[in-house]
């Protein structure tokens, strides 16, 4: 190949490849596989080492600059990167709006729109383009000085090297019917637009979960690691962090008059800006469009802190002017902090319905995320060892959905000596039993089942929505029934008359009413809540639902040996054991007399008709089941579409194994034939 011939497919390679970016960044749309992309990058690669001279600063091979740098140098910003003020509530919104509606004129204030966007959590930075190619980039360091980081930005594929193509940013203004606006733009001239360089939620935990196997102390959010990665000094760190950028700001003048044109104009010239960003004709949509974005910012692969605001028409947002250090056209309307910084003025210890032991944090109370909280779990006495809490520590509190807060850091350095450690202690501190730990359980445990710490705890999830699901009784009138002695065990829940309730605080004669009619339409229970409720331990709702599906009547359960616990497949011997005590220990029996004398009834689970799973199959029965009849079983086979045979062949496809089996056995071992206990055989036709 001549050099000549060389330099065309370099320019041809160049710019398809460069547009493909923009389909893919851009447009977020690609009719090219990611492999084919690579290998045209790859000859490109090969002919630029071929002809080094033909190498250009926007080839899309510079992306990685070979030596790591010394240091940063200074660049100048063209106009200052103004930092923005906050507003956290609508009162604060309203406030601004009335603080710049006061400035302008009644004819301003007359068409007085917004626009809106989304508050990336990342770093602002500053792109210069000279002659079309990406000259500059910057942090914005203090607002008038910053860092030149090119070579990093350089690295990120959503940045473009060089804009699009003349031709093609005019017929995109043209379709836009932006042509008129920016008449005088020039590609040649120099362009200067801001954006933010930022990194996924899921690069974000890729990046910690290799920091953690590295020994390395993780990140604290996504916009540290956009940070720290932009101001490293070797761009091949930086290429290896997969940042992403968004344009949200055209600063060169070419004529336009609203921040929503220069998006339009920023998508044309090449950059990624997000499709959120939206023009607000009052303060109203600005409003319900933070509240949108509030509770939908999960979907988005990206952190975001709260959402932009600004006045839409340019001349009247450079009217209002700056105040201190930034503009007072926009604000930064930010969501409620999930987390928040306070002191632990104590620890204590819950008891919970099984006896676990659970530390509790006491905080000063905080605001986070719109609630107050005042206090924080601490899991188990390990987890306060791996923080190095004690009482008296500055720290910060996290808060995710609508959980119980976490404590995510200790501020050690703000200790002042009188912080006390916190002992984990020898006894229960309601019923003063010593509290046990079994290895390697993590959880100490108070062991007696008369706790009232315990029981307290049992009775709110007796009521629990898996479990009885008693509507409008919460813990606080559990709370008050048992300290008014009306409540000895949950089965007194069904004996309660409207006149108990009526000496409680906050009761009337009609929530009175509703809460015993409440109690009272919950007495009929499917046997799958009625096992959950009895609260064995590792009986959970899954548990319960295949115990209900295998057994179908309490009966049944009740009078299961141990033996046959043990074969079923999906519970493990600790629970069988737990199972097989829980029926036979006194206490329990006492309780369960007492809910059905006082009218609860277990709704035994019936077998579906309508299945036709086994169609197709034949069974084969042998030896004595335990919990079935023999016709029993087979009516249930046949019920689901299946056959029954009295002998084993190589067309029987089971055969169900009871207690001393014939010669049938022998013969399906000897054929091969499946073979299944009672058990599997239940929980096969369910
Ligand atoms: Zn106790």
């Amino acid at each position: 190949m001549t050099k000549q011939e060389a330099k065309q497919r370099i320019e041809k390679l160049k710019r398809f490849i460069n547009q493909q970016r923009y389909q893919v960044h851009v447009l977020d749309r690609s009719d090219l596989s990611a492999v084919a992309l690579d290998s045209l990058k790859k000859e490109l690669f090969d002919l630029e080492n071929s002809f080094p001279d033909l190498v250009t600063a926007d080839s899309p091979t510079q992306r990685v600059a070979g030596v790591p740098l010394e240091k940063f140098d200074k660049v100048e910003h063209t106009q200052p990167m103004l930092s923005l003020q906050d507003a956290f509530s609508e009162q604060d919104i309203l406030d601004w709006e009335a603080r710049i509606t006061k400035l302008l004129s009644a004819k301003e204030n007359e068409g007085l729109d917004y626009f809106c966007e989304l508050k990336f959590d990342g770093l602002a930075v500053e792109l210069i383009f000279r002659e079309g190619l990406l000259t500059i980039g910057a942090t914005r360091g203090n607002g008038l000085v910053g860092e030149d980081v090119t070579c990093n930005l350089k690295t990120i594929e959503a940045i473009p090297l060089s804009l699009r193509g003349e031709d093609e940013i005019v017929s995109g203004l043209k379709a836009a019917g932006l042509a008129e606006v920016f008449q005088s733009f020039k590609a040649a001239e120099e362009l200067v637009i801001r954006g933010e360089a930022l990194i996924s939620k899921k690069e974000f935990a890729k990046i910690n979960q290799q920091q953690m196997a590295a020994g390395l102390v993780a990140y604290a959010n996504p916009r540290n690691i956009a940070a720290g990665s932009i101001r490293q000094l070797d761009s091949k760190i930086t290429a290896q962090r997969k940042m992403d950028f968004y344009a949200w700001d055209l600063v060169s003048d070419f004529g336009q008059k609203t921040h929503e044109q220069e998006h339009l104009v920023l998508k044309i010239l090449g950059f990624k800006i997000h499709p959120a960003a939206k023009r607000c004709s009052n303060i109203d949509e600005v409003i319900r469009y933070r509240e949108y974005w509030l509770k939908h910012r999960d979907r988005l692969p990206f952190e975001i802190d709260g959402v932009v605001v600004q006045v839409n028409n340019n001349k009247l947002f450079d009217k209002l002017g700056v105040a201190g250090k930034s503009p007072r056209a926009a604000i930064a309307f930010k969501f409620p902090l999930r987390e928040a910084q306070t002191m632990v003025q104590n620890i204590i210890v819950q008891v919970g319905r099984t006896g676990a032991i659970t530390p509790l944090a006491i905080l000063k109370p905080v605001a986070i995320g719109g609630v107050t909280v005042s206090r924080a779990t601490l899991h188990n006495e390990d987890e306060i060892q791996r923080l190095g809490l004690k009482i008296g520590d500055t720290v910060i509190v996290g808060r995710a959905g609508d959980v119980i807060p976490d404590i995510l850091r200790v501020l050690r350095e703000l200790r002042t000596g009188r912080e006390k450690s916190f002992k984990m202690p020898h006894a229960c501190p309601v019923c003063g039993t010593p509290l046990v730990r079994k290895e390697p359980d993590v959880i100490w445990r108070c062991p007696n089942q008369k706790c009232k710490a315990r029981q307290r705890r049992y009775f709110y999830y007796f009521v629990g929505r898996a479990a009885f699901d008693i509507d409008g009784l919460g813990p606080q009138i559990i709370n008050q029934l048992l300290d008014y002695g009306l409540l000895s065990d949950p089965a007194d829940l069904f004996t309660l008359q409207e006149t108990d309730l009526l000496n409680l605080e906050r009761f009337a004669e009609k929530s009175a009413h509703n809460l015993v009619k409440a109690i009272s339409a919950k007495k009929r229970i499917r046997l799958s809540r009625f096992i959950y409720a009895l609260g064995i331990e590792g009986v959970g709702e899954e548990t319960a639902q295949d115990l209900a599906n295998i057994f179908r009547s309490l009966r049944k359960l009740r009078a299961v040996s141990l033996e046959d616990l043990l074969k079923i497949k999906d519970i493990g011997p600790k629970t069988a054991k737990n199972i097989h005590q829980f029926f036979r220990k006194k206490d329990n029996i006492v309780f369960l007399e007492k809910l059905f004398r006082v009218g609860v009834k277990v709704e035994n689970t019936s077998p579906k008709s309508d299945s036709q799973k086994l169609s197709g199959q034949t069974f084969v029965l042998t030896g004595t089941l335990s919990t079935l009849e023999r016709e029993r079983a087979k009516e249930m086979i046949r019920r689901q579409g299946g056959n029954v045979s009295e002998s084993v062949s190589s067309d029987t496809d089971f055969v169900v194994v009871g207690e001393n089996p014939g010669s049938k056995f022998d013969k399906a071992k000897k054929l091969g034939v499946k073979i299944i206990n009672e058990t599997e055989f239940l929980a096969f036709i369910e």
